[in-house]
């Protein structure tokens, strides 16, 4: 087997080795990473500059851009073949609900996922981050990457693994949960009197509902949420279709 392990805390973090050390009974793993933290970048693809892949070690690629540059460098350049599998992470801290839109990590499994290669997204959560933590969250990382490979997943569909900090209760299968926004933005005045903002700084939480990735994990469990690229609303065809009934045309 053949896999690609990528992240968005950059090549150096500890989480992307504990997932390469996880994963390599199954198979050769090549890591292609950015060469820094691109947390929070999202799924930007570098299009308006060239970028470069430097070898530190024989499979260990660090790129000078995304975590979604480095998949497509990965599985069109830099890897022998195509990748059986795609895993991104482990990431310094879960990546939950409505976060999933900014976080490198999944956007890294949905480009996968957009390329036909099988992905997963493995976030570590809490605030320690032990070396037995990266390494619990390795081997939740294994488990289902073997699943993975023996059953493949459903078309077009990707994995968000979050794995608790702490002792792990079990694992499930949960939706994505919601985000409480509150005073997301510092304003503050910097040493020459100018005010400047800061993003994400006030206290944040989540809807803990019952079945949902955050409240899973707050619980003890592996949060295993399965994502897909169509993010239509079908619901609200019933009730939008009638806007276009009204549209004058002629
Ligand atoms: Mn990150």
């Amino acid at each position: 087997m053949l896999i690609l392990v990528t992240n968005d805390d950059g090549i150096h973090a500890p989480g992307i080795a504990a997932l390469a050390e996880s994963l390599a009974p199954l198979g050769q793993v090549v890591i292609v990473a950015p060469d820094r933290d691109r947390s929070a970048i999202g799924h930007a693809l570098t299009l308006h500059a060239p970028l470069r892949a430097d070898e530190l070690t024989p499979g260990v690629f660090a790129v000078d851009g995304t975590p979604t540059d480095c998949v497509n460098l990965g599985i069109h350049g830099l890897l022998p073949a195509t990748p059986d599998l795609v895993v991104a992470g482990i990431n310094r801290g879960a990546n939950l609900g409505d976060d999933i839109t900014y976080s490198g990590t999944v956007s890294a499994a949905m480009e996968a996922t957009l390329m036909g290669v099988p992905a997963l997204a493995v976030s570590l959560g809490g605030e320690t981050y032990t070396a037995s933590e990266y390494s619990n969250a390795g081997g939740a990382a294994l488990f289902l990457a073997r699943k993975t490979l023996q059953d493949g997943l459903p078309v077009d569909t990707f994995l968000n693994v979050n794995v608790p900090s702490g002792r792990i209760r079990g694992m499930r299968l949960t939706r994505q949960g919601r985000r409480r926004y509150a005073d997301m933005v510092v304003e503050k005045l910097d040493p020459r009197g100018r005010k400047y903002y800061w993003l994400g700084g006030g206290e944040c939480d989540f809807e803990y509902l019952d079945g949902t990735d955050c409240h899973a994990l707050h619980e003890g469990f592996i949060s295993v949420t399965p994502l897909h690229l169509d993010l239509t609303n079908f619901q609200s065809f019933e009730c939008l279709s009638l806007w276009n009934a009204d549209y004058p045309v002629g």
